[in-house]
C-alpha cells in the first residue's frame, strides 16, 4: 500500500504565510492537531483528510470507506465552540480553503473543503457506543467537544505539533519503513501497550513472537486519558529498560504513538493494526488485557472487531494471545494452553492489579515486572499512594485476587488448598503483606525443593549430594531403632495382656514410622545403577 504523505515544511511555509492573511481560520484542539498530523503523514492511509458525509456513514455501517477500503473508525471534523460554529456558518463553503489555527493562533495546517455537512450526534452515539447515555464517558466527548457541522477535504500540514521527551521516538511511516528495510526485517509484528509498565506477561507474548518474526515494533501509547496509569514518560523508559537489558538491538523498533479520543470506539483494535501496517508491520499481536488499552474499548473483545474483514484485505495479520501468569510450579510465564497446573500454584499478571500493588507501597514480584523495570514504574504511578479513605484506587482484596490467586484457594503457596477459600473482599493490606511475603520467600523454592529430593536420589556420583541429609536420615533410623529395642525390651515384662497389647501396637507404630524414615543411598548402591549390555566403546 503507497503512503499519502501531505506534510510540508521549509520553503513552502511561504504559502502558509500568504493564507494566514486572508483565509478563514479554524482554531483547534490538541487533539485535532494531533489527527491532522496522522492524516498527513500517512498512518491512516488510504485516508487523507477527513471524511465526507458519505464517507461517514459507510464506516458508521459498515467499518469501510465509500470506495470499499475497510476503515474502521469514522473520523468527522466537527469544530466546537461559539467561534468556530459562527466562522463555519458565515465564512466557509465548499471549495474554500481553511486555515486551522493552534491553541497559540499559529496557523498548523489547511484544509481543502469538499463538504460541508451536519451530523447527527446521538446517532453516532448510539452506534459507536450502544448507548446515547451522556454518563457514558465516550458519549460525553461527542456531545461536549464536538459541533453540529462537520468540514471534509484534503489536509495539509504546516506545523507539526512537539511530541516533547517522545520527539526523539517520533518517526514517520516512511521513515520507520526505512528503519525497518535497514535492519533487513521482512515480517514485523506490532505490539501496543497502553496504561501499563511493560511487565513478563507482555515480555512472554514478545519472546514468543521474536521467535518467529524479524522484528518486534512496540507501540506504547503516550497520550492516554488523565486516568490512573504509569505515566507515559517512565512507561517509555521502561520499555528502554527491558530493550537495553535483555532483547537484540537489530530486534526491536521502539514507537510511541499518540492515538485521540476522535477514535473512540469498539473497532479501535482494528485501526491500531491499520496504523501498525502503514508504518510497516505484518502483523499484529493482541494479549487478553488488551480492552484495557483504548480509553472507551470497555467489554469489546479485540478479535470479534476483526470479524467484520476478510483475512487479507486488512494486508496486516492479528495474532491473538490468552492471558499469560506466572506459575511457580512450571517455573514459567505460562498460559492455560501450555500449564495444567492449578490456581495454589498460580501468580497473577494485571497491570490495574501490579499499579494497585505499587500504590500500597510494594514493588512487584520479579516473577510479573523485571526488577529493573518495575523500580521505574513505582516511580511513575499515578495517582500516588492512598486516597483519604486508606484504599489505593481499588481496594486490597482486588490486588490479591489480581496478582496472588493461590492465597485465596491454598494455604501457602502451592500448599494445601483451604477448605473453603477466602472471599477477596474481606481482606485488608496485612493479606497483601502476607501474599506477597510469601510469593518472595517460596515463589523459587517449589522447584528447588523438587530438584534437591529428586538429585538425593538420583545423583550417581554422590559428591555433590547433600551429605547432610544423609547423615540425619542415618541419625533418624538409628535412633528410630534405639526406640524400637527399648518398647521390645518392655513387651517381655508386660503384666496384663491389656498391657501387652497397648505396648504391640505402640511398638507397631515405631517400626511403621522406621519404614517411612528415608532411604540412605550409599556409594556402592548408587555404582549399582550403571550397567552396559555392550562394551563401552561400542556406542561411540
Ligand atoms: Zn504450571
Amino acid at each position: 500500500m503507497t503512503l499519502r504523505s501531505r506534510i510540508v515544511e521549509g520553503r513552502d511555509q511561504e504559502e502558509l504565510k500568504e493564507l494566514e492573511k486572508g483565509a478563514p481560520t479554524i482554531m483547534i484542539d490538541e487533539e485535532a492537531w494531533i489527527t491532522s498530523e496522522m492524516i498527513a503523514v500517512g498512518a491512516l492511509s488510504p485516508l487523507h483528510g477527513f471524511m465526507t458525509s458519505e464517507d461517514y456513514r459507510s464506516v458508521l455501517e459498515e467499518g469501510r470507506l465509500s470506495d470499499g477500503h475497510p476503515f474502521p473508525v469514522v473520523l468527522s471534523f466537527a469544530p466546537a465552540g461559539k467561534r468556530n460554529a459562527e466562522t463555519i456558518k458565515s465564512q466557509i463553503k465548499e471549495g474554500d480553503t481553511v486555515l486551522l489555527i493552534n491553541q497559540q493562533k499559529e496557523g498548523v495546517a489547511t484544509l481543502e473543503v469538499e463538504e460541508k455537512w451536519r451530523y447527527d450526534k446521538k446517532e453516532r452515539a448510539q452506534k459507536i457506543f450502544g448507548t446515547t447515555d451522556e454518563h457514558h464517558p465516550g458519549v460525553r466527548q461527542v456531545y461536549q467537544r464536538m459541533g453540529d457541522v462537520s468540514l471534509a477535504g484534503h489536509l495539509t500540514v504546516y506545523k507539526r505539533p512537539d511530541w516533547g521527551p517522545f520527539e526523539p521516538f517520533r518517526k514517520t511511516p516512511e521513515e520507520s519503513r526505512e528503519a525497518i528495510r535497514k535492519q533487513k526485517a521482512r515480517d514485523v509484528v506490532a505490539f501496543w501497550t497502553g496504561a501499563n509498565p511493560v511487565h513478563r506477561g507482555h515480555e512472554h507474548i514478545q519472546r514468543n513472537l521474536m521467535e518467529h518474526y524479524d522484528m518486534l515494533m512496540a507501540v506504547p501509547l503516550v497520550n492516554m486519558a488523565k486516568k490512573e496509569q504509569i505515566t507515559p514518560e517512565y512507561r517509555v523508559a521502561c520499555y528502554e529498560v527491558l530493550f537495553k537489558n535483555y532483547y537484540p538491538k537489530h530486534k526491536v523498533l521502539l514507537l510511541p504513538q499518540k492515538i485521540t479520543y476522535i477514535f473512540a470506539g469498539p473497532r479501535e483494535a482494528v485501526l491500531h493494526a491499520i496504523i501498525s501496517r502503514n508504518y510497516g508491520a505484518t502483523a499484529i499481536a493482541f494479549g487478553r488485557d488488551y480492552a484495557g488499552i483504548g480509553d472507551y474499548f470497555g467489554k469489546y473483545e479485540a478479535h470479534t472487531a476483526f470479524d467484520e474483514y476478510d483475512p487479507g484485505e486488512l494486508g496486516i495479520k492479528p495474532v491473538f494471545f490468552r492471558e499469560v501468569y506466572y506459575c511457580v510450579r512450571c517455573g514459567h510465564t505460562v498460559t492455560d494452553e501450555v500449564c495444567k497446573h492449578g490456581e495454589e500454584f498460580r501468580i497473577g499478571i494485571s497491570g490495574t492489579g501490579i499499579r494497585d500493588l505499587m500504590r500500597y507501597g510494594f514493588l512487584p514480584p520479579k516473577e510479573i515486572v523485571r526488577p529493573e523495570i518495575a523500580r521505574l514504574a513505582i516511580q511513575g504511578v499515578v495517582p500516588k499512594g492512598l486516597g483519604p479513605d486508606g484504599m489505593a484506587v481499588g481496594p486490597p482484596g482486588k490486588v490479591i485476587k489480581r496478582l496472588f490467586p493461590f492465597y485465596l484457594v491454598a494455604h501457602r503457596l502451592g500448599g494445601q488448598l483451604r477448605h473453603k477459600p477466602l472471599d477477596w473482599q474481606g481482606l485488608d493490606i496485612n493479606n497483601i503483606r502476607r501474599a506477597l511475603k510469601e510469593v518472595r520467600e517460596n515463589s523459587e523454592r517449589i522447584l528447588k525443593d523438587i530438584y534437591r529430593e529428586v538429585e538425593y536420589e538420583a545423583d550417581i556420583d554422590r559428591s555433590l549430594t547433600s551429605k547432610w541429609v544423609q547423615d540425619a536420615t542415618v541419625t533418624a533410623a538409628e535412633d528410630q531403632k534405639l526406640a524400637i529395642d527399648l518398647i521390645r525390651a518392655r513387651l517381655e515384662t508386660a503384666a496384663t495382656p491389656e498391657e501387652k497389647a497397648e505396648i504391640k501396637k505402640e511398638l507397631d507404630v515405631a517400626q511403621r514410622i522406621l519404614k517411612s524414615i528415608g532411604k540412605v543411598i550409599t556409594d556402592r548402591e548408587a555404582k549399582e545403577r550403571v550397567w552396559n549390555l555392550r562394551e563401552y566403546g561400542s556406542y561411540r
